[in-house]
């Protein structure tokens, strides 16, 4: 009775783990996403050249809540691409577009 009591907890915990970070990768993903935006629509105000970094405090501007309000669940520090560019980057989940292939589940 004990043994089975310990392999349902270990069950437990085991499936706990699996969406974890899933959760965090997405909303870590969704975070670059409004980053990403951001930036292109500070770069179209302010007229800023493809390649070129737009400054953090006007990219602030154009999140709802600011820029502090977005933080990756899992701890990161996003880094902001260059207008037009890969677009951010999480020192966690990695570059946007890959975090977002890994959470479609394309490889
Ligand atoms: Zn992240």
């Amino acid at each position: 009775m004990i043994r089975i009591t310990l392999v349902l907890t270990s069950l437990v915990i085991a499936a706990g783990c699996a969406t974890l970070p899933r959760m965090e990768l997405r909303t870590c993903v969704q975070n670059m996403e409004m980053l990403d935006a951001a930036v292109e629509q500070c770069a179209v105000v302010y007229e800023i050249e493809n390649g070129k970094y737009a400054p953090i405090d006007k990219v602030s501007t154009f999140i709802k809540d600011g820029i502090e309000s977005l933080r990756c669940p899992a701890g990161g520090i996003y880094t902001l691409g260059p207008v037009m560019g890969h677009g951010p980057e999480c020192s966690v989940h990695g570059p946007k577009s890959e975090a977002k292939n890994r959470l479609l589940g394309v490889r």
